[in-house]
């Protein structure tokens, strides 16, 4: 078979670990064999991230707004334990992910993988849910405070201008906490417009709520910042016969519930961090969780929701067989790959990503999976546990016939 052929490489951002270990098998198994690949390759690994003073990290999220397409693997986001685990460790470098949405502006979009075999705890629930959660401001950059006394306080705002607002939040009489939250019109108009156009790409509605009712002002003006953007993506949403939809969180709450799914939903930064882990949970396992973080302007970085999965990678160091469950970090690559063809216009590495997917999906309807999953399936199934290489081996053969 002639490989299929690409123009553009794609950002690579190798990681760490187990992941770190299924990247290579990966690439080796169901990649290299069928794809010329082109990649411009970056070590994200922790000790190449502390050799380059995290220059790498910078260096290939640069990258990924030059291209458009990346693929990461899960990467350490070091911590005290970690120093003491890495003493040639200099600094406690931040996490990668933190860094790289900085530099590209983006919103993470999180989707189930779903097999016939896996049913959610939500018996309705036919179709991935998509969250799409803000990642900017709010509680997650506030200031907080806790005088022990009687007093009053004010909130000030001063202008560089010299122009100074204040408002009087509350006179209370004893004890009190108080916290002081922001956000920035730059950045919900980025995550409205990363939305709009993720709906756009996935042809999915998407739905956004907030508390605008009882927060006027600050709810109030997200809900303000996504009409006023929309006006841009409208006709092409009506072209596309998808609908864009503004509802209040616990309405949104109870319609998610009952609803089919096969629809993204926006939320703030504190109800996407809450609600992602919910509808992750309800929808199964970690390891068949997608993510892609998505630009305003078009960039994308496809990766795994899952960390690096050190407890398995220990296991794997003394030799000892390990069944971590490499779909997600599959379809990372199936993402990319498929982004990329359609940037290009190559439908044949556009076709390589979906049946690549199809592979995957083959082999778990045969019921060859990772252990994992295995407690998951309906009553009735039959399934045969398998190591992550024989998993892939699997994959790759179908993916052969499919090819
Ligand atoms: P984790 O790597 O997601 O693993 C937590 C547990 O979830 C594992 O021990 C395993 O459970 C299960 N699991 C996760 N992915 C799996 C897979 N693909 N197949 C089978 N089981 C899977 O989270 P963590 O242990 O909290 O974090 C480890 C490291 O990852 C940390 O250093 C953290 O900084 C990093 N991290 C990176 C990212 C990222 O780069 N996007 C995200 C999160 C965490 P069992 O042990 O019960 O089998
Ligand atoms: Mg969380």
């Amino acid at each position: 078979m002639e490989k299929i052929q690409m123009t553009t490489p794609l950002v690579e951002m190798d990681g760490d670990e187990m992941t770190r270990i299924l990247w290579a098998m990966i690439k080796d198994k169901l990649i290299l064999p069928f794809v010329d690949l082109k990649t411009e390759y970056y070590d994200l690994g922790l000790l190449n991230r502390n050799a380059t003073k995290d220059q790498v990290t910078v260096d290939a999220a640069n990258a990924n707004k030059k291209y458009g397409v990346a693929v990461k693997c899960a990467t350490i986001t070091p911590n005290r334990q970690r120093m003491e685990e890495y003493p040639e460790l200099t600094e406690m470098w931040k996490s990668p992910n933190g860094t790289i949405r900085a530099i590209m502006d983006g919103t993470v979009f999180r989707a189930p993988i779903l097999i016939d075999s896996i049913h959610p705890v939500v018996k309705n629930w036919q179709e991935p849910i998509t969250i799409a959660r803000h990642a900017y401001g709010d509680a997650y950059r506030g200031g907080e405070m806790k005088p022990d006394a009687p007093g009053e306080a004010v909130l000030t705002f001063k202008g560089d201008d010299g122009n100074v607002e204040t408002l009087s939040v509350q006179r209370v009489e004893g004890g009190a906490i108080w916290q002081g939250s922001h956000n920035k019109d730059k950045s919900i108009r980025s995550f409205a417009r990363s939305c709009f156009q993720y709906a756009l790409d996935t042809r999915q509605d998407l739905w956004f709520s907030t508390k605008d009712t009882i927060s006027k002002v600050y709810d109030g003006r997200f809900k303000q910042i996504f009409e006023e953007e929309f006006e841009a993506y409208r006709a092409q949403f009506e072209a596309l016969g998808i609908t864009y939809f503004y509802t209040l969180i616990d309405d949104a709450v109870a319609r998610v519930i009952r609803s089919k799914g096969g629809f993204i939903w926006a939320c703030k930064n504190y109800d996407g961090d809450v609600m992602s882990d919910m509808v992750s949970t309800a929808f199964g396992s970690l390891a068949m969780m997608t993510s892609v973080l998505v630009s305003p302007d078009g960039n994308y970085e496809y990766e795994a929701a899952h960390g690096t999965v050190t407890r398995h990678y220990y296991k794997y160091l003394k030799g000892e067989e390990t069944s971590t469950n490499p779909m997600a970090t599959i379809f990372a690559w199936s993402g990319a790959l498929r982004k990329r063809g359609e940037k290009d216009g190559l439908p044949a590495l556009c076709a390589f990503g979906d049946k690549l997917e199809q592979a995957c999906y083959d082999t778990l309807n045969a019921g060859y999976m990772t252990k994992d999953l295995t407690g998951l399936v309906d009553e009735g199934v039959s399934v045969t546990p398998v190591n992550s290489a024989d998993f892939l081996d699997r994959i790759a053969s179908r993916l052969q016939e499919l090819l």
